[in-house]
């Protein structure tokens, strides 16, 4: 037993050391579809969205549109868009938050 949980501690302390256990928002991908409609994706495409904005001045993290997420390094939402929205992600309906 002694050497099964040798193996589980040095695995876990790897997977700590190469920052598993961190959420990394550079490595965040919010494209991941899956449930949302057909129309939605269009209206996704439509607007332009992807994960890093063009223009780094017009983030989805500083629009009026971005509701952020809960836990820092995962995807949060749009209020227009369906689908998750990365916070340096951008689309053409950027609207900037007062
Ligand atoms: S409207 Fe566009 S830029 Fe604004 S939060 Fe939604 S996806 Fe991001």
């Amino acid at each position: 037993m002694l050497g099964r949980r040798h193996f589980l501690l040095s695995v876990s302390a790897a997977a700590l050391a190469a920052g598993c256990g961190k959420p990394s928002r550079e490595n965040l991908s919010c494209m991941d579809l899956t449930g949302v409609s057909t129309d939605d994706v269009i209206a996704r495409n439509a607007v332009t969205y992807m994960d890093r904005s063009r223009d780094k001045t017009k983030t989805c993290e500083s629009c009026v549109q971005f509701v952020a997420p809960k836990t820092d390094g995962t995807c949060g939402s749009c209020k227009v868009l369906k689908g998750p929205v990365h916070p340096d992600g951008g689309c053409t309906a950027y609207a900037k938050k007062t």
